[in-house]
């Protein structure tokens, strides 16, 4: 679950769920920074087209995908024709997807996971600030932490640019 509340008459909104193809892993990582709820088909082990459409009919996701055949047989999809990711998000906005970073972490870019807040008190990882001098998140699943650092930024340029 999100905190955000999402507006199901949004056309936006109604597509904050997601299964993305083969080979948009990378996509995958921007958009859970942008709180979408995006799993990446290689993450479950699902390579055959089969399993990643029973997956997004039973999850009720929108399949993104560059493989027109299969975005055909998906209930919901969009079709990225671009290799690049960053032409991939100018797809994605272009077909009327919020792009920017969420106010707080929603989503951990490494394994979606739901990210939470760490308490001023709880230890950090070596690689991560102390809690008590910098907002820290963990994830839920795979135990990542993550701050508003340079990563945080370049990804907001990356976006800001699109
Ligand atoms: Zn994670």
């Amino acid at each position: 679950m999100t905190d955000r509340s999402p507006d199901r008459d949004d056309p936006v909104h109604a597509r904050d769920r997601l299964v993305l193809d083969v080979m948009l892993g990378k996509l995958a990582t921007f958009l859970r920074m942008c709180g979408y709820d995006a799993v990446y088909a290689l993450d479950r082990e699902l390579e055959a087209d089969d399993r990643i459409l029973a997956l997004a009919r039973t999850e009720e996701r929108t399949l993104l995908t560059r493989d027109r055949e299969l975005a055909a047989r998906a209930d919901d999809s969009v079709l990225l024709s671009a290799p690049d990711p960053v032409e991939q998000l100018r797809e994605l906005r272009a077909a009327g997807f919020r792009l920017e970073l969420a106010a707080r972490p929603a989503r951990c870019g490494r394994c979606n996971g739901v990210a939470v807040a760490v308490d001023t008190d709880e230890p950090t990882p070596e690689y991560a600030p102390d809690a008590a001098e910098a907002d820290v998140w963990r994830c839920r699943d795979c135990g990542q932490c993550f701050w508003k650092g340079s990563h945080w930024d370049d990804v907001a340029e990356t976006l800001a640019d699109l």
